[in-house]
């Protein structure tokens, strides 16, 4: 019986997800004009409903993080290793990055997305933005006042304070040990409020979803369509082929097993279109699903939802060379390798949130010389390519994770190949394992 129930709340996320889906695109194009399912169905409801559970997912981030890092941390007791792990994780991030913006790149160089586009009537206004200084951006990483961190949710802030905090508590001894002691019973009660929440998730996905299809028809994809069906092709390429393939050779685990695992994050980033308000399920599914250790897994989780973006790089890709044919400009080779630097750069520092995909492109357009109201052009399928792209961002973080994991010797293989283990529904497992 037990078991029975443990299939229910995935499958049921699953299946509000489609419900959604359908009664959104019946409300677009039935119910489009009638003011009363618009105003307080779509508009009230659905955008109640689905705001109150992002905003529950949200609220567990931030504790989540710190407690679970300051454990992982504790745990590892080696500041080497967190040394050793820090550079593999950057490295590895910016690494899948790279090769994402570079299949994008390549497959837009195969279709010419935006060839004979009518550019005649841009739909929307864009304002872009500038490049913070490098040297604020490295700044900032410290940070100056951590309440203020923890208020603004600055992840690379908390996770700066969480690994000092965590060192720290080792260097103090019997009294540290005390409130480590205090920290992993924390964490056990934190990842029992992740458990409340995810029994919100059915409603909550599908008011999401629905709102969205109820608000985005899908005419508004078909002048884009070239642009809109590249991206999804680059994403489907990265996904399933390079993470893939990393997952088998580099990982040497079964890659079936790793995506059927990691379906639970991937529908709530779809739904959510946000890395950062999923890190509380991905952070989750990596420990309890897959099996890496929290030493690990707390650690590279929410620094890859704040780094690591290859979706967003994706779309990027895509983007510069639609508006580079609309725009009639010619892009070299230089410009490519540019577009490939500066994408990858710009991942690092934006945070994991709806729609900032789309305000880092201005960084990239600009590098080119490409017209920033270029923008304006795409953003109107922006919304729906950002729950993809966002599903294969926190893909990407659990591919890396599971990478150092296996090589840290921190990686649990009973967990991973028991088709059960940590299920949505199981009983919460008491405390973090080290
Ligand atoms: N929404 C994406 C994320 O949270 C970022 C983006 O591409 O806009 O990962």
């Amino acid at each position: 019986m037990a078991e029975r129930r443990k299939l229910t709340l995935t499958s049921e996320i699953l299946i509000a997800m489609v419900a959604g889906a359908v009664l959104g695109v019946i409300i677009n194009m039935v119910f489009a004009d009638t003011g009363f399912v618009q105003d307080m169905v779509v508009g009230g409801l659905f955008s109640v409903i689905g705001s109150i559970f992002v905003a529950a997912l949200k609220m567990l981030v931030v504790p989540l993080v710190f407690v679970s890092l300051v454990c992982g941390v504790t745990a590892l007791g080696d500041v080497a290793a967190l040394g050793r792990i820090g550079i593999k994780a950057i490295a590895l991030y910016l690494f899948t990055t790279a090769v994402a913006i570079t299949i994008a790149l390549t497959l837009a160089g195969i279709v010419s997305p935006g060839d004979g586009f009518d550019i005649s009537d841009p739909t929307a206004e864009f304002q872009g933005r500038e490049a913070p200084p490098l040297g604020d951006v490295v700044i900032d990483i410290v940070p100056s006042n951590p309440v203020a961190a923890f208020a603004k949710g600055n992840m690379l802030q908390i996770i700066v304070f969480a690994i000092i905090f965590g060192v720290a508590m080792t260097l103090a001894g019997e009294r540290g040990r005390h409130v480590q002691n205090f920290f992993v019973d924390l964490n056990a009660v934190v990842m029992a409020m992740v458990g409340i929440v995810m029994k919100l998730a059915p409603y909550g996905v599908f008011c999401l979803i629905a709102k969205t299809f109820a608000t985005q028809g899908v005419d508004i994809i078909l002048p884009l369509a070239s642009y809109f069906l590249t991206v999804v092709a680059a994403l489907l390429v990265h996904a399933i082929g390079v993470y893939g393939l990393l997952i088998r050779f580099v990982a040497r685990l079964n890659p079936m097993m790793f995506f059927r695992k990691m379906r639970a994050a991937m529908v709530f980033a779809f739904s959510t279109a946000s890395s950062n308000a999923t890190i509380p399920v991905t952070l989750r599914s990596v420990e309890y699903r897959l099996g890496v250790k929290n030493s690990v897994a707390s650690f590279t989780v929410p620094l890859g939802a704040t780094i690591n973006m290859d979706g967003t790089a994706i779309m990027q890709g895509v983007a510069t060379v639609f508006i580079a044919h609309v725009f009639g400009v010619d892009l070299g080779i230089v410009d490519y390798l540019t577009v490939i630097m500066i994408a990858t750069l710009a991942s690092i520092g934006t945070a994991g949130v709806p729609g900032v995909g789309l305000v880092m492109l201005s960084m990239v357009l600009d590098q080119v010389g490409l017209p920033v109201e270029g923008i304006a052009l795409i953003i109107g399928v922006d919304r729906l390519l950002d729950m993809m792209r966002t599903a294969v961002n926190v893909t990407g973080d659990a591919t890396v994770t599971s990478i150092i994991a296996k090589s840290e010797n921190a990686f649990d293989h009973d967990t991973f190949k028991d088709p059960e283990a940590g299920v949505l529904e199981a009983d919460l497992p008491a405390a973090s394992r080290a």
